[in-house]
């Protein structure tokens, strides 16, 4: 890239967002370039991941039939750890197994290729290996990017560079970063034979488990752990705020409590003999509605992480189903605005009205709460060591006879209580 370009739209970033934005405006004939930093789409791109089909089937048209997706989860399992010892639930269910699946597994560095391919059949234009660095001005208004020294001018600029967006803040879009707003996770991909992989779940062919961890893997912080399994390999993964890690030891070493996981009598024999193909870490926004930074500008719309579009209720992870449909909602206000012939920042702010009409914000809205709920250190290391303990001093049976069922739960209570009650009266915010 050395000469200026003018083109309608550029998008920087091709994460899921900027490629599902860069689909629909191609698709509908608008000339759309978008540039990644990244030797490839997906080379740069980290999830757990899971990915929620339903709400963004309707944002698409049947193209998830070809799609790379690894397995359709049947199993869910959630996982409270103690020390030495943990409880496990898990949620089987006919449901899941019914098509259309409810969610499926994916591998970035195959998911976004495939969709940025799908895009540029539609005539969007892709350049990889270039890193946007600034943002061009005329009074007072984006028109365009500058990447690797040159200038590219265009009616919209869409930010889907991710959770830390360079573009929001140079925007002057953000309301400024607290390191409680983000979490980090490294992850591996470990490689095991699809057999294996289906036997040790108790999976049949193509089906999947998701498996989420709290508790003391990350040693009281804020967060937890995922296990997700895909075809022929098993995406394992820690993720810790990073709030909770500035308070924590400086220096310590996020990479020590995946090692540390990955000893667990829970994980070790999931992974045995398994060979780490792929390791990678990366920042997720955390913060829910009240950290989001606003998503249109004069000449400029977020999406996906760039807008903080995340959600984690320590049941669910969704951050990819949303930045999908953002992209197509950007895309969709910028065709609209074609139409019109009206880039102004009234017409741009359409975006926002259809991102709260549609599921995303909603959801945002619906689950407010609960990023303020998840910075309690009681639920990673009072209430999962609790659950365990307790359980295992109703199963076990010792020399003595066992004392009464109630006697035992009245003894976790009167431990509980203090912190308890005013935790469950939490629950009802959430
Ligand atoms: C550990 C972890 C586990 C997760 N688990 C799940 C899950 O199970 N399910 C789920 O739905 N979500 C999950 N999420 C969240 C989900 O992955 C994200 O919400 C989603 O990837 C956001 O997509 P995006 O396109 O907005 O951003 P990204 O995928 O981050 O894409 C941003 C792109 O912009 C590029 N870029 C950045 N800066 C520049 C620049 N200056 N110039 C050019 N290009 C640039 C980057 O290289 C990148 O390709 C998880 C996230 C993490 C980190």
């Amino acid at each position: 890239m050395a000469e200026a370009e003018k083109v309608e739209v550029v998008i920087v970033g091709a994460g899921l967002a900027g490629l599902a934005c860069a689909y629909h405006l191609a698709d509908a004939g608008l000339e759309t370039l978008v540039v990644e930093r990244g030797d490839f789409p997906g080379s740069k791109n980290v999830t757990g991941g899971r990915l929620y089909l339903h709400p963004v089937r309707r944002f698409f048209p049947p193209i998830w039939e070809e799609a790379p997706l690894e397995r359709h989860v049947t199993k869910e399992r959630l996982t409270a750890m103690g020390e030495g010892s943990s409880v496990t639930f898990e949620l089987a269910s006919e449901r899941f197994k019914e098509k259309p699946y409810h969610s499926h597994t994916i591998l970035r560095a195959k998911f976004d290729p495939w969709l940025a391919k799908r895009a540029t059949q539609k005539g969007a234009i892709i350049v990889p290996k270039n890193r946007v660095d600034d943002l061009l001005w005329r009074e007072g208004k984006v028109i365009g990017i500058v990447a690797s020294e040159a200038e590219i001018h265009a009616s919209v600029v869409v930010a889907a560079d991710g959770a830390l967006s360079f573009m929001v803040e140079k925007a002057g879009l953000g309301q400024g970063r607290k390191p409680q707003d983000y979490a980090v996770g490294v992850k591996e991909v470990i490689e095991l034979t699809s057999s294996a992989i289906e036997e040790r779940f108790g999976l049949s062919d193509g089906e999947g488990a998701a498996q989420l961890f709290f508790g003391s893997l990350t040693e009281g912080m804020f967060g937890g752990g995922f296990l997700y399994t895909n075809i022929d390999t098993i995406s394992l993964g820690v993720v810790v705020g990073i709030g909770a890690l500035m308070e924590k030891a400086p220096g310590f070493e996020l990479h020590r409590l995946l090692d540390s996981f990955k000893e667990r009598p829970e994980i070790k024999p999931l992974i045995e003999g398994g060979h780490p193909v792929e390791y990678s870490a990366r920042i997720v926004p955390e913060g829910g509605l009240e950290s989001m930074p606003r998503v249109y500008g004069h000449g400029i719309l977020v999406v996906g992480d760039a807008a903080g579009l995340a959600l984690n209720t320590g049941l669910i992870v969704r951050g990819m189903d949303f930045a999908l449909a953002s992209g197509a909602l950007a895309a969709r206000t910028i065709i609209e605005a074609k139409k019109r012939d009206d880039f102004s920042l009234a017409s741009l702010s359409r975006y926002e009205e259809s991102l709260k009409e549609s599921f995303v914000l909603k959801e945002l809205e619906t689950f407010r709460e609960m990023p303020h709920f998840l910075q309690n250190p009681r639920l990673f290391n009072l209430y999962p060591q609790a659950l365990a303990e307790s359980l295992e001093r109703l199963m076990w049976i010792g020399e003595e006879p066992k004392e009464k069922i109630s006697t035992t739960l009245w003894g976790e209570a009167r431990r509980l209580i203090p912190s308890a009650v005013g935790d469950l009266l939490k629950v009802w915010r959430i």
